[in-house]
């Protein structure tokens, strides 16, 4: 499992990590401490809330964006995705590294044995690549 922050992505505003960067994560999404921050301020009262609820608005956010900053969007949400897609790649060589079968792997992502062997059998190990 690569841990190095440099290679960690917020997925709440895109900010690239460095080797100094300190990401709270879970389930492959990492919030910066900056979003930690702003979201502990905003979740902290109520009118916080409602100023970040989207179901309070009337407009979305990205219907206030330029078609630039919306293009802007598109690479964050993509690095977001390959940062969640790479964690479940780890997590199933955690599980095979316990000894679980592919059916087991399978059954709990809802996919057939073969699914999740041909999605998964070709991944490297926790920690091939990682650096410190
Ligand atoms: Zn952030």
């Amino acid at each position: 499992m690569d841990t190095n922050p440099a290679h960690k992505t917020c997925s709440f505003c895109g900010v690239q990590g460095t080797a100094d960067t300190t990401f709270a994560g879970g389930l492959g999404a990492m919030m910066c401490a900056d979003c930690v921050d702003f979201f502990h301020d905003k979740l902290s009262s109520e009118e916080g809330l409602r100023s970040i609820s989207l179901r309070s608005r009337s407009q979305m956010p990205w219907d206030e964006m330029s078609d630039t900053e919306v293009l802007a969007k598109l690479p964050m949400i993509a690095a977001t995705s390959a940062q969640v897609s790479a964690f479940l790649v780890d997590w199933v060589q955690i599980a095979r590294g316990r000894g679980l079968s592919w059916t087991e792997i399978g059954h709990a992502l809802g996919v057939s044995r073969q699914a999740a062997w041909e999605r998964f059998s070709r991944s490297k190990p926790p920690n091939a690549g990682a650096s410190a």
